[in-house]
């Protein structure tokens, strides 16, 4: 049976192309031009690979990502972004979005086909077990119960404030700036929101997770730029 591909970019000539050649490689392509449609496809069927340009209308393509990875069906299909040139590529691949793999625009289509196969090849990730728990220290972060553990008593936290750690967990050592932890605790949704409900998360977090709240070490703010979870 052929591999099936959902394809969702806006440029429709590099769809229209991109899609000819991967029909010419014996593939299934499915494609979409905004995000909405993208998500409604990915949610509806299952698919080898997914590739997503990052700049969409609507819908951009690293909330696609996440949405798909959050998803009990989909989330386990690779996806491959498309960026354009000068995109920070950390928040691509490095900080947890999810994607597997990027490529630059503008690119050949002799290196488009490359990473595809690549993928096709891989064996599956088990996303699921790798995503199960998080350790640091004392901390141990039950992802599917939505607990956290420190020295085996349960540390209760708020909604908000899981999602925030997980953040930082996943990123050990890794500077986030307000607006990435925004994008990523908060949503495609935050914007009307003030960058200081970050900071408010952050100390209502300290006061669980550190010795001394007023001189945290677990999750230290590096100055004018953001928070670093020490991992
Ligand atoms: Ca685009």
């Amino acid at each position: 049976m052929a591999k099936k591909i959902l394809l969702v970019e806006d440029e429709e000539r590099l769809v229209a192309n991109l899609a000819d050649k991967l029909r010419a490689e014996g593939y299934e392509v499915v494609t979409a031009l905004d995000g909405e449609t993208g998500w409604a496809l990915a949610r509806g069927d299952s698919y080898d690979l997914v590739v997503l340009d990052i700049m969409l209308p609507g819908l951009d393509g690293l909330s696609l990502c996440r949405m798909i990875r959050n998803d009990s069906k989909a989330s386990e299909v690779p996806i491959i972004m498309l960026t354009a040139r000068g995109t920070e590529v950390d928040k691509i691949v490095g900080l947890e979005s999810g994607a597997d793999d990027y490529i630059v625009k503008p690119f050949g289509l002799g290196e488009f086909l490359a990473r595809v196969r690549v993928q096709m090849r891989r064996p599956p990730t088990d996303r699921s077990l790798a995503q199960k728990q998080l350790s640091s220290a004392d901390l141990r972060l039950d992802i599917t119960g939505r607990r956290l553990f420190r020295a085996d008593s349960e540390v209760k936290l708020s909604n908000k404030e899981f999602d925030l750690l997980t953040v930082f967990m996943r990123n050990p050592n890794a500077v986030l700036s307000r607006d990435l932890i925004l994008t990523k605790v908060w949503g495609h949704d935050y914007f009307p929101m003030d960058k200081r409900t970050v900071d408010v998360h952050i100390r209502w977090l300290r006061e669980k997770i550190e010795a001394d709240p007023s001189k945290p070490t677990r999750i230290t703010t590096v100055r004018g730029v953001g928070y670093r979870f020490e991992g």
